[in-house]
């Protein structure tokens, strides 16, 4: 028996979930290993590849179905429910929720700027009282 030989009932769980570009002309692959109890996601994608947070391992880890490459493949769909079900049950979970209440905060400020550059611009062009 060779020492390099894997205990059986030991093998780390692999989901692959296909994920395409933003161009949508390459596919990605984020890879879920759920080894004991630790669940680790990878990416191939030029940011995920390094380790680096990407939007793909992010999108899926949340469920959101936006980013499978086929859309309408039914068992990507399952096997994406599946790692955000196990995601919710994991240490991932908070950073879930305060990185997603972060993002709304900067989307809601950037919001904000963009109309009021407009506003200044229009303040701009038309005029203002001054004093
Ligand atoms: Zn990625």
């Amino acid at each position: 028996m060779s020492i390099l030989k894997r205990k059986t009932g030991n093998e780390p769980e692999t989901i692959s979930l296909k994920a395409k570009s933003s161009s949508g002309d390459k596919i990605y692959s984020v890879t879920f290993i759920f080894d004991g109890n630790k669940m680790i996601v990878k990416c191939n994608c030029p940011a995920g590849r390094y380790g680096n947070f990407c939007k793909h391992k992010w999108a899926f880890i949340k469920g959101q179905d936006f980013m499978l490459y086929d859309e309408d493949d039914d068992d990507q769909h399952d096997q994406l429910q599946y790692v955000a079900e196990r995601a919710q049950k994991s240490d991932y979970l908070d950073s879930i929720i305060n990185l997603s209440k972060i993002q709304k905060i900067i989307d809601d400020a950037e919001l904000e700027a963009k109309q009021l550059r407009k506003k200044v611009a229009i303040d701009m062009k038309k005029g203002v009282n001054y004093w």
